[in-house]
């Protein structure tokens, strides 16, 4: 996957992406860190395809991100979402069965005829994310916080993606749980040899869990490298607020 210059600005004002340019070819733990506001969700909403961007350009296995390719650049993407977005009067089994349904042709979906080789892929994934045979035939509304959690992922590797993207799994979190599933989420992608692209705004996590780290301040990436070169230098320059100091001064003065 490739981004080159992206720039996309919501209105007036410094735009939410000022010219990213990065590639991810391997696999492996990316990890998009930056405070809040600094462009995350729209970076990784505009790979996914759903943000238009004012310039630039998207390539994901060599295929340019635009509208005859659209459907096709998609599937080769999967995507947890902040909030999860489970649609709760379905199992956890009919949640990832959902997730692969650019794969069927439209009777199939709505009839909700999924193929049997695609049921026996849809439980070993549970599996493999560590529901059990009881939690995968349960209503999403029913589940606990972690265990949705574990459905979002599973739902996002049905599609079998080359790359996974992941938009802050662990904002909201407790700092156990967010360990879990971050070790959970890497474990489960790494494996499967797919990439990762996953936002945080926690750098003592990113520094625990990224092979990468790309940071993003204010729509720009100010750094990008492995967390050994991540200094403390470079965490107070990626989160500094700017003119902070200033305005510290005259508040003193
Ligand atoms: P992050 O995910 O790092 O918090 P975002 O991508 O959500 O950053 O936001 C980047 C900037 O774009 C922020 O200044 C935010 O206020 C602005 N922004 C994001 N989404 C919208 C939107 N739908 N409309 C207007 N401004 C937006
Ligand atoms: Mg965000």
């Amino acid at each position: 996957m490739s981004c080159r210059e992206l720039v996309k600005a919501y209105g007036e004002g410094s735009p939410a992406l000022a010219g990213v340019s990065f590639q991810i070819d391997t696999p492996g733990f990316t990890v998009l860190l930056g405070s809040s506001g600094s462009g995350k969700t729209t970076l990784l909403r505009a790979i996914a395809g759903l943000v238009p961007l004012d310039s630039g350009e998207i390539q994901v296995d060599g295929l340019a991100m635009t509208g005859a390719n659209l459907a096709s650049v998609r599937r080769r993407l999967g995507m947890v979402h902040q909030e999860f977005a489970l649609v709760e009067r379905l199992t956890s089994l009919q949640n990832v069965l959902s997730g692969a349904a650019a794969q069927l042709s439209w009777p199939r979906l709505v009839c909700q005829a999924y193929p049997d080789d695609l049921r026996r892929r849809a439980c070993q994934l549970l599996a493999d994310v560590g529901l059990t045979e009881a939690q995968a035939n349960r209503k999403a509304r029913e589940l606990s916080g972690g265990q949705r959690q574990r459905v979002g992922i599973a739902r996002a590797l049905i599609g079998q993606p080359r790359l996974f993207l992941a938009d802050e799994p662990v904002a909201n979190l407790d700092p156990e749980t967010a360990s879990g599933l971050l070790t959970l989420l890497r474990e489960a992608v790494t494996s499967r040899g797919i990439g990762v692209l996953c936002s945080l705004h926690q750098t003592d996590l990113a520094l625990r869990y990224a092979d990468r780290i790309i940071g993003l301040k204010a729509g720009r990436i100010v750094f990008d490298g492995p967390p050994e070169a991540f200094t403390p230098a470079v965490a107070s320059t990626l989160f500094a607020r700017d003119g902070a100091p200033h305005a510290l001064t005259v508040a003193a003065a």
